[in-house]
């Protein structure tokens, strides 16, 4: 398995707490893995650890086989790209500024965008089927257009691992779908190695191939997503308490 990006061993502590404890993944080129558990659970601190933005207590994390603490923030956003959670601040970017971000890793300390640099925003957005946005403004976009449009920056970071927060959080199932099939996409045809938390386990199951699922900030369990996600399984990694509220996540998941 060709591992892009590798943590072993991980433990972050965060205010006193031991918020990970344990964790390793390996996310490899081509595939998508899944993080997933309950609120609190340490999902949004395993992506902070991923992206050296939380300090390691224990562990390591290399990305394309070298250490990520060896990697500038520049040199870094070369390789990893980050969906977050929230659009970029200020508000009053337009589209096309905001996909011209993913450039900014290339340029020089005030260099301004090459007609290389532009091609490859225009073609990150036409991918991602918001081209014809790029004069709107970024918050008047909807939730699912605000999603492609980040993803199109990351793109155009031209990188090899992607990472994304929750990105179908605001999004109803159809467009929930439309991005997961875009991302898994990004995976098979360009060979980027995907780390995606997702709270919703149904797509979890359906678009990874490969699941991780935190308990307390330790692996509860991890692999196919199949099994890591069966309904027996997600009772117990949720805690689901009551006969009928059991019975429901045999539906629902
Ligand atoms: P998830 O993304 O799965 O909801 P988080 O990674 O946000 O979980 O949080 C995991 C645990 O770490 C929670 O108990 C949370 O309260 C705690 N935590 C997160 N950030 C901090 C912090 N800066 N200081 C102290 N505790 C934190």
């Amino acid at each position: 398995m060709n591992a892009l990006l590798e943590a072993e061993d991980i433990e972050v502590r965060l205010g006193g707490e031991t918020v990970l404890r344990d964790v390793g993944l390996a996310a490899a080129a081509g595939r998508v893995l899944a993080v997933v558990g309950p609120n609190g659970s340490g999902k949004t601190t395993l992506l902070r650890a991923l992206t050296g933005r939380v300090p390691l207590a224990r562990g390591r994390v290399r990305l394309c086989g070298k250490p990520l603490s060896a990697y500038t923030p520049t040199a870094r956003a070369r390789v990893m790209a980050v969906v977050p959670q929230e659009g970029p601040q200020p508000f009053a970017l337009t589209v096309w500024e905001v996909a011209e971000m993913g450039r900014y890793p290339y340029l020089g300390r005030f260099g301004a965008p090459s007609r290389a640099d532009r091609a490859i925003v225009r073609e990150a957005l036409e991918r991602m089927g918001v081209a014809h946005l790029a004069e709107r403004r970024f918050p008047t976009l909807s939730g699912g257009e605000q999603q492609r449009v980040l993803l199109a920056r990351a793109l155009a970071q031209k990188p090899r691992v992607l990472l994304l927060d929750e990105p179908t959080a605001s999004l109803d199932v159809n467009h929930a779908l439309e991005l997961l099939l875009l991302v898994r996409r990004l995976a098979r045809e360009d060979g980027l190695a995907v780390v995606l938390v997702e709270h919703a386990l149904a797509y979890a199951r359906r678009f990874a191939d490969e699941a991780l699922a935190l308990k307390g900030g330790r692996v509860f369990a991890q692999g196919d997503p199949a099994e890591v996600l069966a309904p027996e399984r997600v009772v117990e990694l949720f805690d689901v308490r009551g006969a009928e509220a059991r019975r429901a996540v045999r539906e629902l998941v």
